[in-house]
C-alpha cells in the first residue's frame, strides 16, 4: 500500500494538557508503519461547547503512514484511552485527549465511524492555524485552499503558545 500524509488533530484541557499533547505526539511517532512528518506549535482555545471547562491546548502533527484510515482510527482511540480519555454523553465536554484524523491524503472517506476531511476542520480556528503553519500550500479535498478557509476564519480567541 503507498504510504499517504495524514494529518492529525490534538487537543486536550485536562492532566496537564501540554504533557498529554507531548506524549501522545510520542506515541504517534513510534507506532509501526508511522513517520512523522511535521508538528504545529502548541495553541491555547477557549472550550466548543460547554463554557464550564478548562481552555484546551491543540496542535496539529502531519505524519506519512501505510495504515488504512480506519485501523489508524482505532490507534489513536486507543492512545485516547491510554491517556485517560472517558468518553462521556456530553458532546465536547473536558478531555485528556482528543484524536481526530483531520486529511487522510486526498481521500475523501464517508463511513459510519470516520468522516475525512474531519468535519470541523474548515470552521475552527484551533484546526486551520496549526495546519496552516506546517502545511501553508495545503488543498483540503473537496473544500479548497487552506488560505482561503484562513481568511473567513477568524481566530475566535486562539492564542499560539511560545514552548
Ligand atoms: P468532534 O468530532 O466534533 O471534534 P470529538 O472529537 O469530541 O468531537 P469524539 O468523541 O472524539 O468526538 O468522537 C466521536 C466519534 O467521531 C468517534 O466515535 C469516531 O468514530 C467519529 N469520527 C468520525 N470521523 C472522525 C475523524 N475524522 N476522526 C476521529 N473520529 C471521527
Ligand atoms: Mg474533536
Ligand atoms: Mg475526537
Amino acid at each position: 500500500m503507498t504510504k499517504e500524509i495524514v494529518y492529525i488533530g490534538l487537543g486536550s484541557n485536562l492532566a496537564t494538557p501540554a504533557a498529554q499533547i507531548h506524549t501522545a505526539r510520542q506515541v504517534i511517532s513510534k507506532l509501526d508503519s508511522v513517520l512523522e512528518q511535521g508538528f504545529s506549535s502548541l495553541y491555547c482555545s477557549p472550550p466548543m461547547g460547554p463554557q464550564d471547562q478548562p481552555d484546551y491546548v491543540n496542535a496539529v502533527m502531519a505524519i506519512a503512514t501505510d495504515l488504512p484510515a480506519i485501523d489508524l482510527l482505532r490507534c489513536l482511540q486507543q492512545i485516547e484511552m491510554d491517556h485517560g480519555r472517558v468518553r462521556k454523553d456530553e458532546r465536547w465536554s473536558a478531555r485528556a485527549l482528543d484524536l481526530d484524523i483531520l486529511l487522510y491524503g486526498q481521500h475523501i472517506i464517508d463511513q459510519a465511524d470516520l468522516i475525512v476531511p474531519h468535519y470541523g476542520l474548515a470552521k475552527r480556528a484551533f484546526v486551520l492555524y496549526p495546519l496552516h503553519e506546517i502545511t501553508p500550500m495545503l488543498n483540503i479535498p473537496g473544500v479548497g485552499d487552506i488560505t482561503k478557509l484562513l481568511e473567513s476564519c477568524p481566530l475566535d480567541g486562539l492564542v499560539r503558545m511560545t514552548s
